[in-house]
């Protein structure tokens, strides 16, 4: 069989692969994405919380150009709500003005290949990447194509990371819901012994409510996820909708995202801030860099690794100290469940939201 070439086979049409398409096919490049799902962002794997794009500016100060980056249809947001609540674990709220948005992200990721497509990417859907070398994949189906660049955008469990890199990220299991009925008006993150290392969700969506849960097993004392999940959905009233599972690299990006001419993007490079599990947007940020640094070494022979300087320029201090406040987070997390209601007060309130937002806990703005 003739093997098809391209500019750029991106692996994973997901929201990182799809970012890294479309900003390599405005630049004229000619990608292939391929993904094993039809269609993609089928079936839900997610808490479908995003931060608006004035959050995100305010996140990630040194991103240019949100607006250019999202462009979330209104159809693909199931409602905007204005206000976050950290829940300790004797119920206590500590209340912050966040303007998040619900997503629909089975649309959500739709629209985005819809928009990668009407740049010029090129896509393969319902087919897996079953081996990759140098410069060509070979697909479950026997297909082999060739690229100049190969990406990995497959999520956690990439293949291309899986066949050039050693290095292991810290995955973190996760599992959600979908319930019917109206359980609160803000996004809740709940902390303390029902998710040991971790924490728990609701996020309100349009006469229904996203409800899940993600743990560090090792602190768990055997209990696992499946049991601490359904304790916490079960707590909350309302028809199951919809019931789902994944996993989250929760320790950071890896260290290099290059290996000759293979380049990984989003969840395979470690692109999740870990102190709030903030991945799709982050992952979008890591696909615009790649795709423009790509399009500039095929385009002007630019070395690959500007894609990892200007990722370091924009998002290296947010990622440090996202990291810094998950370390902080997992010995907090462990403690008894009473020493965190302690550690949740008016006094800690404004440190805690820093560290949850990726913040330096001691500059002088809250
Ligand atoms: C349960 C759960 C809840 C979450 N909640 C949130 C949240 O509320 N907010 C948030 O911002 N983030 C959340 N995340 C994280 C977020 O979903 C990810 O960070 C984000 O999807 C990363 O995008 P990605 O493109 O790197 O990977 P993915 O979205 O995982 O996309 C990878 C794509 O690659 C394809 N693929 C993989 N391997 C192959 C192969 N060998 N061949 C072909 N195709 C392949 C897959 O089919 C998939 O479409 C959550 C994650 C989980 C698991």
């Amino acid at each position: 069989m003739a093997n098809k070439k391209h500019d750029v086979i991106v692996v994973g049409g997901g929201p990182a692969g799809s970012t890294t398409a479309l900003y390599l096919a405005r630049r004229g490049i000619d990608v292939l994405v391929i993904d094993g799902r039809d269609p993609i962002g089928t079936p839900l794997q997610c808490g479908e919380l995003v931060p608006s794009n004035e959050e995100m500016s305010r996140l990630c100060p040194k991103v240019p150009d949100m607006d250019d980056l999202f462009q979330t249809p209104d159809h693909a947001i199931c409602r905007r709500v204005p206000e976050m609540h950290l829940v300790t674990p004797s119920g206590k709220r500590l209340k912050y003005r966040f303007e998040g948005m619900v997503l629909d992200r089975v649309a959500h990721d739709e629209a985005l290949v819809q928009r990668a497509k009407s740049e010029g990417a090129k896509y393969l859907v319902g087919t897996r990447v079953k081996h990759v070398e140098s410069q060509s994949v070979t697909l479950s189906d026997g297909r082999i194509f060739e690229a100049k660049v190969i990406v990995g955008a497959g999520g956690h469990h990439d293949i291309v990371r899986r066949t050039g890199w050693s290095e292991k990220s810290l995955n973190i299991p996760v599992k959600f819901a979908i319930k019917k009925g109206v359980h609160t008006e803000a996004l809740e993150l709940h902390f303390g012994a029902i998710a040991p290392g971790g924490y728990a969700w609701v996020f309100p969506k349009n006469g229904s409510s996203n409800i899940g849960i993600g743990i560090q097993p090792k602190f768990a004392r055997g209990t696992s996820l499946n049991i601490l999940a359904k304790q916490f959905i079960d707590s909350y009233s309302g028809d199951l909708e919809y019931e789902g599972a994944g996993a989250l690299p929760m320790s950071g990006t890896i260290r290099s995202f290059i290996n000759g001419k293979h380049v990984l993007v989003g969840d395979s490079a470690g692109m999740v801030l870990p102190s709030n599990g903030a991945g799709i947007t982050i992952a979008m940020i890591g696909g615009r860099i790649a795709g423009n640094a790509i399009a500039d070494h095929l385009l002007d022979g630019v070395p690959l690794e500007s894609y990892e300087r200007e990722w370091k320029h924009q998002m290296g201090s947010v990622m440090s100290r996202s990291k810094r406040a998950f370390a902080l987070g997992s010995i907090l997390f462990r403690l008894p469940d009473r020493v965190v209601d302690l550690v949740f007060n008016r006094l800690t309130k404004p440190f805690i939201w820093r560290a949850v937002t990726c913040r330096s806990l001691f500059a002088l703005r809250v």
